[in-house]
């Protein structure tokens, strides 16, 4: 029986961070053992909000490149490609914006709540709004079974089936799959100023980072705020730190740093010192891997360009059967 298909993306914005791996490539992990798995660099998404930052866009994408195979993303066992590599992404998308109502567009939460997020850029643009039109898109093109989501990206999909539902009745044939969605549980890992750990935010550790880099990053985050001296008790679970011990210290530990922080028997910098420790040791292997995938050079872009390959031929097939349906 043949494998379900699975597709995700990512913004090329850089390098990858703690938080990218641990909220999402670490389930691609599991994923391309799975199923028939399709991961693509996302760069034409990075324009919806980027779009008048493109000077580090070939350096990002090469980043990421690197970094995916660094930690263990597979093109042997995954289809790994960039999306501006496969056109049908962008002929895929007007058709679908031709029959989506635009107030579908501006009830999606994540609209609003990134307009209000990001500021001091103008994102009141056909290509922002647009967006989740262009994922539907990336989705169908693949005829994905499954989308892994984190609960914000949930409406999302239910925009992608109701576009598919949408396209079948306008033109009378059933041709697409409906994708369902694999909710994913995404550990938070917290930046030093307690937001999401995000490259935009200037909070993020990176897997590329120095130990000396992981180890000012670590030692500058604010920790229990209701923690005012060493001798007060403190609250893991209302800590920005704590998250990071959580993932990368060892659990016998993790055990002793709640009980030492709740009965006052540790500060908050020895604490720190064993994140930074735990965080580096993690960081060690990866680092090492890096250094091996960057010495592959020109056979990086060859492993992409395997899976750009593969994408080709069923975004062709995609394209060809929908524009029959539509009579392009
Ligand atoms: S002791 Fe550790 S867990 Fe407790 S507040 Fe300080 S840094 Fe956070």
């Amino acid at each position: 029986m043949a494998l379900k298909r699975v597709l995700s993306g990512m913004q090329p914005s850089g390098k990858l961070h703690l938080g990218n791996v641990v909220g999402a490539v670490n389930n691609w992990l599991k994923l391309q053992e799975e199923y028939d798995s399709f991961f693509f660099i996302a760069d034409w998404h990075a324009l919806t909000t980027h779009y008048e930052h493109t000077e580090n866009l070939v350096q990002n994408k090469r980043e990421m490149m690197i970094d995916w195979l660094t930690v263990g993303l597979d093109p042997e066992k995954a289809t790994l490609f960039v999306q501006s590599d496969r056109k049908e992404h962008a002929e895929l998308h007007p058709i679908l914006s031709m029959i989506t109502p635009l107030s579908w567009l501006e009830r999606v939460p994540t609209y609003k709540e990134k307009m209000a997020q990001i500021q001091g850029r103008d994102l009141s643009t056909y290509g922002f709004l647009g967006y989740p039109v262009l994922q539907t898109a990336d989705i169908l093109l693949y005829k994905s079974d499954i989308v892994p989501v984190g609960i914000d990206q949930l409406p999302h999909l239910e925009l992608a089936r109701e576009i598919v539902r949408t396209f079948h009745h306008v033109y009378k044939k059933e041709i697409f799959t409906e994708p369902q969605s694999k909710m994913t549980e995404i550990p938070k890992l917290t930046g030093n100023d307690g937001r999401k750990m995000s490259k935009s935010y200037g909070n993020a550790l990176f897997i590329s980072d120095p130990e000396e880099e992981v180890r000012k990053k670590i030692m500058s985050y604010v920790t229990d705020t209701a923690r005012i001296k060493k001798t007060d008790p403190g609250s893991p679970e209302n800590c920005n730190l704590f998250p990071l011990h959580k993932i990368f210290t060892n659990q016998e530990k993790n055990n002793e740093i709640v009980e030492s922080c709740k009965n006052a028997s540790i500060g908050c910098v020895d604490c720190k010192k064993i994140a930074v420790d735990s965080v580096n040791k993690y960081l060690e292997p990866i680092k090492e891997k890096r250094r091996e995938v960057e010495a592959l050079k020109d056979d990086i872009v060859d492993m992409y360009k395997q899976g750009t390959d593969k994408a080709r031929t069923i975004a062709q097939g995609t394209m060809e059967l929908v524009n029959k349906t539509i009579r392009i």
